[in-house]
């Protein structure tokens, strides 16, 4: 009696053991690839265009700051896993990409802005008022010479998803014509998205915002705004700066200042309580990019009287 529930054990066993085994290969053979990304919005447009073939992760984590984040060594580790790290440049990157590389020579990396003219910081010295005094030391490590914030502009992620696209296809070949497929549907998303935020903005050519942290300034570009930010370079402003800025507040007209939520919203707090205006939290980070742009444009949108500039 007892042989046949040990006969029938013995072949559960090793048939469980084939159906692992089984499961084993073909999962190896459809491996995603392993890609790393800087921000959260970058896994996004790398999702888009390489779906279930992907498997990726932002080394900048929802709540920090690109400029001054520090990879754990649990990252570091899974960088030498990565077939792929796709770099925005500049932000902590200054700092470890050499390190990043270090880790794994047969990782392929992508600077998804290459070949992309890149703005300057706005300095201390654009804002009308400010004293020349006060001037920061410029290229701070941490923010490097010009804004990284790349992603804030659809057109120029259509340039950075061709890259991406390519780069998936270089590294799995067998699925090239899927990737185009991918990119090309998400191009045209971008497309649609870039003709919403136009329409939203029709009323609003030429007018400015003010932000804490100047991580709009492509998006501005793009749609022919003015981005006014508090922080320069990395740094408050110092207490004849912050007056100056108010005072340009309110001979712009400026009605709401946007912070995000990686950085501090006490001089935001402190402007907008001077001119009467409001504090809105806008995120450049989202990982939900498409809504997250419509939401800003809409922010945008909304009237903001501008009295006459001499
Ligand atoms: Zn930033």
């Amino acid at each position: 009696m007892s042989q046949v529930p040990a006969a029938l054990s013995l072949f559960c066993g090793l048939a469980l053991a084939g159906a692992f085994f089984g499961a084993q290969v073909s999962a190896s053979a459809a491996e995603p690839l392993r890609v790393f990304v800087s921000v959260l919005p970058q896994k996004t447009f790398v999702e888009k265009v390489g779906g279930d073939r992907v498997r990726v992760e932002a080394m900048v984590q929802p709540g920090d700051s690109p400029h001054t984040y520090d990879p754990t060594p649990r990252q570091v580790a899974a960088l030498s896993q990565a077939d792929l790290y796709v770099a925005v440049g500049g932000t902590f990157e200054e700092a470890w990409m050499g390190r990043i590389r270090g880790v794994n020579s047969r990782m392929q990396v992508l600077d998804t802005g290459e070949g992309i003219a890149l703005r300057r910081w706005e300095t201390h010295e654009d804002a009308d008022g400010h004293d020349a005094g006060h001037r920061q030391d410029h290229h701070d490590h941490a923010y490097g010479a010009s804004d990284p914030h790349l992603w804030t502009s659809p057109p120029l992620v259509k340039q950075m998803v061709l890259r991406i696209r390519d780069a998936l296809s270089g590294l799995d070949p067998a699925n090239a014509a899927l990737y185009a497929a991918n990119a090309a549907a998400f191009s045209d998303e971008l497309d649609a998205l870039d003709r919403d935020i136009r329409a939203r903005l029709a009323g609003a050519a030429g007018s400015r915002f003010m932000v804490y942290h100047p991580a709009w300034g492509y998006f501005a570009d793009a749609y022919g705004l003015i981005q006014i930010p508090i922080e320069r370079e990395g740094k408050e402003p110092g207490p004849r700066a912050l007056a100056a800025l108010i005072e340009q507040a309110r001979r712009d007209g400026v009605r709401v200042i946007f912070v995000q939520p990686q950085f501090s919203q006490k001089t935001a707090a402190q402007v907008a309580a001077a001119i009467g205006g409001r504090v809105e939290v806008m995120d450049n980070l989202s990982p939900d990019y498409e809504a997250n742009l419509r939401r800003v444009a809409d922010a945008l949108a909304r009237p903001q009287p501008v009295p006459d500039r001499p």
